[in-house]
């Protein structure tokens, strides 16, 4: 069975004690690749660091959306993916994020005008997006749409959208990507059902979303959802692996 995880966050401190044991088990596990987004600056160089021609760990980058106020930071982070863009398959994530309006985020109108920049940027220099969609799937959509993006050069992390959300993602030609807490998450079987494996790629989200609420997420638990996804959509786990993993190759531009 070959894998890929099409979002994860092997840079973060979660895995600096174990780092390349969580690597070796998702290789065991079938993954021939891992897409992580590191989103600060900080961790964009760490990641650099770590991972820069990496055989299996492939580097994207993005910007939590509660630092979009933050002018500098959004400024570096443009100035870090463009000087790094042969070193990276895509820009993200980046997005909307209308929870963290509750906790004093960054306002509706800001967050979108920074969301447009990274669009922008990533057509600029001819990258995917990473999209991050936290309460605010439908306008997500919107901006995206507004923006042009383009068939096959959108995955939409961790999407929660309703099953209409889902189609009018499709009709556009983008990704949809589901987590590995499909397992125990409703509203995530709800997307998975809506979405056709054609535009289906699976991600871990690593280290959160795991199978297990209590456990840190590791990206070979996507063997997990794969074969629960399967059944789902009525495909054997080889088979919902292998094209959900060329799908992710091909938006990514790897292998
Ligand atoms: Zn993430």
């Amino acid at each position: 069975m070959r894998l890929l995880d099409a979002h994860c966050h092997l840079e973060d401190e979660a895995f600096d004690a174990d780092r390349d044991e969580v690597i070796g088990r998702a290789v065991e596990a079938g993954l021939v690749a891992m897409v992580t987004s590191p989103i600060y600056p900080e961790d964009a160089l760490k990641a650099l660091g770590l991972f820069r021609g990496h055989k299996v760990v492939k580097i994207a980058m993005g910007l939590d959306v509660a630092e979009y106020g933050d002018e500098d930071e959004v400024r570096r982070t443009m100035e870090l993916i463009r000087e790094h863009r042969e070193d990276i398959v895509a820009v993200g994530e980046v997005g909307l994020d209308y929870r963290i309006l509750r906790t004093g985020g960054p306002p509706k109108e800001r967050q979108k005008e920074v969301f447009r920049e990274f669009i922008r940027l990533a057509k600029e220099i001819d990258k995917p997006l990473v999209i991050h969609s936290l309460w605010a799937q439908r306008p997500v959509l919107r901006v995206l749409d507004e923006e042009g993006a383009e068939e096959g050069r959108v995955v939409l992390h961790a999407f929660g959208g309703t099953p209409e959300d889902v189609s009018f993602a499709v009709s556009r030609g983008w990704f949809v990507s589901i987590p590995t807490n499909v397992v125990r998450s409703r509203n995530v079987r709800r997307v998975a059902s809506a979405t056709p494996v054609e535009w289906m790629v699976l991600e871990s989200d690593s280290p959160v979303l795991a199978p297990d609420p209590r456990e840190r997420n590791e990206p070979a638990n996507l063997r997990i959802s794969a074969e629960f996804v399967a059944g789902i959509k009525g495909y054997s786990p080889e088979e919902l692996a292998e094209e959900t993993t060329l799908n992710a190759m091909k938006v990514y531009g790897i292998g």
